[in-house]
C-alpha cells in the first residue's frame, strides 16, 4: 500500500474519537503541500534565550518566586520509575523521565515559556523606542515609576483558552501594560478569577477558542496603542517555546543523559494550536539532532494537529486544505482545557509538520486515569491536559503500529538504553477543590 493511504478502520476509528496512533509517512519532509518558506532560523532560538536572560534580573524583581532562581522561569527534569512502572512500561523499553513544566513559576504551565517571551519582546520594543532603556542598560530600570507610566498606556491583549491568557496576563500587568485575555466557553472559571485578581480585563465569549481569537484581535485593532498576541501566527511565541531546547540540552547533560543512534530520544508534548510543541520540536531538532523523535498528543475529540498533518498527506481528500476537528465529524469538547482546538496553527506544521514523527489521540478518561496514577505514585500534580503525553510511551512501545515505526527506524535493538520523556505541560495553580474532583475521575 502506498504510504500516503490510511486505513477504513483508521478513518473510522478517528471519527468515532478512538484513540489512535498515526505515523507520518516517508522520508522526511514528503508533505503533498509542502511547507511555505518559514523564515525562522536558528539564530532566533538563541536570541530568545538571551532576552530571557537580560530580562532576568528585572523577573527576579517583580516575582518573589523567581528570587531564588535569579529571574530564571524554568522546570526540572526528572526520573519517575514509580510511573514508569505503573504505565507497565517495561525497562527493556528505556527509562521514563518528564520534563516538568506542570511547575513553571509565574504562569503555571507551559505558556509561561511563550507567552512570557512574547511580552518581554513587546516590552523591549516599547522600551527602547520610548527610551526608557538603551541597549545594555539594567533592565531593572524598567520597575521604575517612570517606566510603568509608559507601559500603562499601552494594552496587550490575547484570545485563549485559559493557560496562555494566565501567562500574558500576568507577566503583561506585572510590567504595568493595561492587560485582557478574551476567553472562550471552556476556559475554567479558577482561571477568569485568578487573572482578574491581578488586574487583567478578562472578556468571555460563548464560542470556541478561534471566536475568542477573532473577538480580541478585532478589539485590539480599534487601538493604537494596542497589542495583540497571535497564538496561531506568533514566532515569537514559537521561539519561546523552542529555547527550551537549551536549557533541556544542559539538563540532559547534567543528568548523563545521551541522545545518539544507540541512544533515542522519544519525546511526547500534548498539542493544542501546535505552537507550544512545535516550537520545542523544532528547538530539539535543531539543538539536538536527528535521534530525537517527537511525538504529538491530542485529545480524541481535538485532534486538529493530526488532521492537518493527515490533509498535508494527502489522506482527507476532499477535506479543505487547513481541515477542523469538525470537518472529521468531531466536537472539541474535552476535560483537556489547554488542548481545546479545532484548527492546527499554520506556523506550527510549516515548520515541524515535515519532521514530526507522529500524533496519537487519548480519551478524557485515560487523561484522568494517567493524572491520578501520577499523583498516587510520584505525588506530582498536573491538569488533565498535562496528562496527554503519558499515553505516548504505550502507544510506541505497546503498540503494533508503535513497533512497526520502531523497526522501520531500526530502533528495537536501542530501546533498552533509550529515553522516553513526557512532557508535563500545566497545574501548578490548579485550586485543590479542582484537583480533587480530578482524582474523583477513577
Ligand atoms: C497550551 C497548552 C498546551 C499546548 O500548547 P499549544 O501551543 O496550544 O499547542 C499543552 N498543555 C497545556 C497545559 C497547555 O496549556
Amino acid at each position: 500500500m502506498p504510504s500516503n493511504v490510511v486505513t477504513p478502520e483508521f478513518l473510522q476509528a478517528l471519527r468515532n474519537a478512538e484513540p489512535v496512533l498515526w505515523l507520518r509517512p516517508g522520508p522526511e519532509d514528503c508533505r503533498v503541500d509542502a511547507p511555505a518558506e518559514t523564515g525562522l532560523t536558528t539564530d532566533q532560538i538563541a536570541a530568545a534565550q538571551a532576552r530571557f536572560d537580560r530580562f532576568a534580573p528585572l523577573l527576579a524583581e517583580l516575582f518573589p518566586e523567581l528570587q531564588d532562581s535569579g529571574g530564571v522561569i524554568e522546570s526540572p527534569l526528572s526520573r519517575t520509575p514509580k510511573m514508569q512502572a505503573a504505565l507497565g512500561l517495561p525497562e527493556a523499553q528505556g527509562t521514563l523521565w518528564i520534563k516538568s513544566d506542570h511547575a513553571l513559576p509565574v504562569a503555571g504551565s507551559i505558556k509561561a515559556r511563550g507567552g512570557i517571551h512574547e511580552v518581554l519582546e513587546f516590552a523591549e520594543s516599547v522600551a527602547l523606542r520610548e527610551g526608557l532603556i538603551q541597549s545594555g542598560d539594567d533592565y531593572r530600570k524598567l520597575a521604575t515609576p517612570t517606566a510603568r507610566a509608559c507601559f500603562a498606556r499601552y494594552q496587550v491583549a490575547v484570545g485563549s483558552t485559559g493557560n496562555l491568557g494566565l501567562s500574558i496576563g500576568v507577566m503583561a500587568s506585572a510590567l504595568g501594560f493595561r492587560a485582557a485575555v478574551h476567553m472562550s466557553a471552556d476556559a475554567k472559571a479558577w482561571k477568569k478569577a485568578r487573572l482578574r485578581a491581578r488586574g487583567v480585563e478578562v472578556v468571555e465569549h460563548s464560542g470556541d477558542y478561534e471566536r475568542a481569537v477573532a473577538a480580541g484581535r478585532a478589539q485590539v485593532q480599534a487601538d493604537p496603542h494596542g497589542y495583540f498576541v497571535d497564538d496561531e501566527r506568533s514566532v515569537s511565541l514559537f521561539m519561546g517555546y523552542a529555547a527550551a531546547a537549551l536549557r533541556l540540552r544542559a539538563q540532559l547533560d547534567a543528568a548523563r543523559i545521551r541522545v545518539d543512534a544507540q541512544h533515542p530520544l522519544f519525546v511526547y508534548l500534548p498539542c493544542g494550536v501546535g505552537g507550544a510543541p512545535g516550537g520545542i520540536a523544532y528547538g530539539l531538532r535543531q539543538v539536538l539532532g536527528e535521534h530525537v523523535h517527537c511525538f504529538f498528543a491530542e485529545p480524541v475529540q481535538s485532534p486538529c494537529f493530526l488532521v492537518r498533518m493527515m490533509a498535508g498527506h494527502g489522506q482527507l481528500p476532499g477535506l479543505p486544505a487547513a481541515p477542523s476537528v469538525y470537518d472529521v465529524g468531531l466536537h472539541n469538547r474535552t476535560e483537556a482545557d489547554g488542548l481545546a482546538v479545532p484548527r492546527a496553527s499554520e506556523l506550527a506544521y510549516s515548520a515541524v509538520g515535515g519532521m514530526l514523527s507522529g500524533v496519537y489521540t487519548v480519551a478524557d478518561q485515560t487523561l484522568f486515569d494517567d493524572l491520578i496514577r501520577l499523583h498516587d505514585t510520584e505525588g506530582i500534580r498536573i491538569e488533565p491536559s498535562a496528562a496527554a503525553g503519558f499515553s505516548g510511551p504505550r502507544h510506541i512501545c505497546l503498540s503494533t503500529a508503535g513497533q512497526a515505526y520502531l523497526a522501520e527506524h531500526g530502533l528495537l535493538a536501542q530501546m533498552p538504553q533509550s529515553t522516553h520523556l513526557v512532557w508535563t505541560t500545566g497545574g501548578l495553580f490548579v485550586p485543590d477543590e479542582e484537583y480533587a474532583h480530578f482524582l474523583n475521575r477513577r
